[in-house]
C-alpha cells in the first residue's frame, strides 16, 4: 500500500509513517522558485538534500538543539518526529541580500554588525507578509515565551553552523527555517537546513552555491549542491 501523503512541498514531500507519531520526508529532484510560478528538476538533488540535512541534524542535535529529525532512512526520505507546525517561517540573515536587499535598498553583501531575524507569516493567499512578534502573538500564532525559545535555538543553530561552514570556506548568508510544538508542546525545529533554503557563498570566489543559482539562472545548480555536501562530509562524516 501507498504511503498517505500528508503535504507536497514540491521540493519534499511529507508522508504518514508506519512508526506511531512519526512521519517521512522525501527530498526531491524539484526545484522552485518565486512561490512555484518557476520549476525545474535537478538530478540527485533529494539525494544531496536527504544527506546534508541528515548531516546537520544530528550535528545541531548533538549541540542541544531540539529538532523532529529521527534518523535517516534510504538515500532520499529521513524519518521526523510528527509536530504540530507553527505559521512561521523565521528566517536569519548574516548578511544582506534578497528581499531584505530588496526591500531597503541595500547593496547585497553588506555585512552588519548584528544578526537579524525575520518572521514571515506562512500564508500563501497573503504572499506570506513579512510581521514582527507582536504581530505573530496577535494572530495567535505564538506566546511571546515561544518566541523567545525560537529565537535561542534559531541563533544557536546560526552561531554552530556559520562557524562549521567557515572551516570549509563557506559563507552562511542566511536561512529560513520552520518550527512546531511536539506533543508535550515544546518547540523543536521542524524544517531542514539545505541550499534550498539557504544562501551559502563560497568564502574565496563569492560563488553562490544555493538555490539563487537557480532563481538567477546562473547554471551549474547540481554542482553547487554536490559540492556544498562533499565540504560538509570532510567535517561531519568523516
Ligand atoms: N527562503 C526559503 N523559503 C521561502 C523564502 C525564503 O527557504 O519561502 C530562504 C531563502 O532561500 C534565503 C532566506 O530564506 O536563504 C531569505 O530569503 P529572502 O527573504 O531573502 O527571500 P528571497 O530572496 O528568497 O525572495
Amino acid at each position: 500500500m501507498e504511503p498517505e501523503l500528508l503535504f507536497d512541498g514540491m521540493s519534499f514531500r511529507v508522508f504518514r509513517s508506519g512508526e506511531p507519531d512519526c512521519v517521512t520526508v522525501e527530498f526531491t529532484d524539484t526545484i522552485t522558485a518565486f512561490g512555484g510560478i518557476k520549476r525545474a528538476e535537478i538530478s540527485g538533488k533529494g539525494e544531496i538534500n536527504a544527506s546534508i540535512a541528515s548531516m546537520v541534524a544530528e550535528y545541531i542535535g548533538k549541540n542541544g538543539v531540539e529538532s523532529h529529525f529521527i534518523r535517516q532512512l534510504d538515500s532520499r526520505r529521513i524519518l521526523c518526529r510528527k509536530v504540530e507546525m507553527i505559521r512561521l517561517e523565521v528566517v536569519v540573515r548574516n548578511i544582506i541580500a534578497g528581499s531584505m536587499a530588496r526591500r531597503l535598498g541595500v547593496r547585497e553583501g553588506m555585512k552588519p554588525e548584528n544578526t537579524i531575524f525575520d518572521l514571515f507569516y506562512k500564508n500563501e493567499d497573503l504572499g506570506s507578509p513579512l510581521i514582527n512578534d507582536h504581530y505573530a502573538v496577535a494572530l495567535g500564532l505564538v506566546t511571546y515565551g515561544e518566541l523567545t525559545r525560537i529565537y535561542e535555538y534559531a541563533g544557536k543553530i546560526n552561531g554552530l553552523m556559520s562557524s562549521l561552514l567557515k572551516d570549509v570556506d563557506i559563507e552562511l548568508v542566511d536561512f529560513k527555517l520552520e518550527f512546531g510544538r511536539d506533543g508535550s508542546g515544546n518547540i523543536v525545529v521542524a524544517d531542514e537546513l539545505t541550499p534550498d533554503n539557504a544562501r551559502l557563498w563560497d568564502m574565496k570566489s563569492m560563488q553562490k552555491l544555493d538555490r539563487d543559482r537557480f532563481r538567477r539562472d546562473m547554471g551549474k545548480v547540481g554542482e553547487a549542491y554536490r559540492t556544498i555536501c562533499g565540504r560538509l562530509r570532510t567535517v561531519l562524516r568523516k
